[in-house]
């Protein structure tokens, strides 16, 4: 197929609740939301040449391509990396078009994967298949390990819905989102740090601990308090009970019970700040500010911490536009297409 006109658009996505679980095969509640990552162009010939409109570059190169990572300018290694484990044979000349924001933790780099998945041809009708190549393109492009959350809420996110993820079977379900529940992302204006030091230490710890106990999600919470390491026993106890918090956050969605998520928000936001040590003094006045709000629900860190965004879920009405570095109103939005 060439000279073939195509469009392809991706949303981000927002963590409801299950951070730093997704590395030891815990649960995650992301939801897919109304911002989106756009590829327009024409397939043809066998080059890739696609610009940016908000990143400098252009990413060009031979397909099939043989080397990914030498590409550059850096964004283009995410293009090239998906244009690889796709086997993209026919090129595509064109634009990227994104109003999610790069590195603002709402997960622009598994949006753009997924559009330039599709437009470059991959089939649309496996989500799970089309998350797993797009995880390894990242793995690509970057060099550091991934969950395949990102790439899985990107790709099966559903209108009007939240994705229940098992990171360890990568099976997933829908949990429909009440229309009375807003979900708010405030940017804490403290840029993530993302020297991979301290997550990359959280995710060794998780695994050690992971290594003595077996399986964290479902260690009894009595083994875990019996470990000595005090540092260990704390990383295990956060993936542990926020595994159990993911599994009631959805189940009260599913019964459109709004009473418990408040407290479920709390807890794991105390869970991300005490054990897994993630938390920053900046995320946890925002989380207090935004909690005594009329409306709010709960609060929480979202993402890896270390600075970056805020959770919110409100009832219908919650004000929050003057909060942190800037707030905004997200809605659960469907998953990677062409059009
Ligand atoms: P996040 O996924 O949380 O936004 P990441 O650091 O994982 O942050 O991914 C951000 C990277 O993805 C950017 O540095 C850039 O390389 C690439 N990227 C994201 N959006 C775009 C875009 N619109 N145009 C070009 N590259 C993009
Ligand atoms: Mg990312």
């Amino acid at each position: 197929m060439t000279d073939e006109e195509v469009r392809a658009v991706a949303p981000g996505r927002v963590v409801l609740i299950g951070d730093h679980t997704d590395y030891v095969g815990g649960l995650v509640l992301p939801m897919a939301i109304d911002l989106s990552t756009e590829v327009r162009g024409r397939r043809t010939g066998g080059h890739v040449e696609l610009s940016s409109a908000q990143l400098d570059g252009v990413a060009r190169f031979e397909v099939p391509v043989t080397d990914p990572t030498s590409v550059t300018p850096g964004w283009a290694r995410y293009v090239a990396g998906v244009a690889a484990v796709i086997g993209a044979r026919t090129g595509l000349v064109g634009t990227v078009d994104s109003s999610v924001p790069p590195g603002g933790g709402l997960s622009s780099s598994a949006a753009l994967e997924l559009a330039v998945a599709l437009a470059l041809g991959a089939p649309e009708d496996d989500p799970v298949e089309l998350a797993r190549r797009c995880r390894s393109a990242e793995e690509t492009a970057t060099g550091v390990p991934c969950g395949i959350m990102d790439q899985l809420c990107c790709a099966a996110g559903v209108e009007g819905h939240a994705l229940l993820i098992d990171c360890s079977t990568e099976t997933h379900r829908t949990v429909p989102v009440p229309e009375e529940l807003e979900v708010w992302v405030v940017d804490s204006g403290q840029p993530r740090q993302l020297s991979e030091s301290p997550y990359a230490e959280r995710r060794r710890e998780a695994e050690a601990a992971a290594a003595l106990l077996g399986h964290l999600p479902d260690v009894p919470l009595e083994a875990i308090e019996e470990l000595p390491d005090d540092r260990l026993r704390r990383r295990a106890r956060h993936v542990r009970t926020e595994c159990d918090r993911v599994e009631r956050l959805a189940a009260a969605l599913d019964r459109g019970d709004l009473d418990e998520v408040g407290a479920l928000l709390s807890a794991s936001h105390r869970s991300l700040r005490d054990d897994a040590e993630v938390s920053t003094p900046v995320l946890d006045a925002l989380v207090a500010d935004v909690e005594a709000r009329p409306g709010v629900l709960g609060a929480r860190l979202t993402g890896a911490g270390f600075g970056g965004s805020v959770v919110v879920l409100a009832r219908s009405g919650a004000r929050l536009d003057d909060v942190g570095a800037g707030a905004r109103r997200v809605r659960p939005s469907a998953g990677a297409r062409t059009s």
